[in-house]
């Protein structure tokens, strides 16, 4: 699946969010989701949506 929203904080960090459980990536350009295993795609990442971080 390709990662297609990304999550900033309030610091102005951006973090990739996996298409299939909606948790964060700690790294850009994983092959794998760490949380579910998900195969990600990078394809569309530059022109991911970016999401507020819920408080
Ligand atoms: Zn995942």
């Amino acid at each position: 699946m390709r990662v297609k929203e990304v999550c900033q904080f309030d610091s102005g960090d951006i973090y990739p969010i996996c298409p299939r459980c909606g948790m964060t990536i700690d790294r850009e350009y994983m092959s794998f989701c760490d949380r579910c295993g998900q195969r990600l795609g990078w394809e569309l990442f530059d022109y991911a949506v970016i999401v507020k971080a819920p408080r």
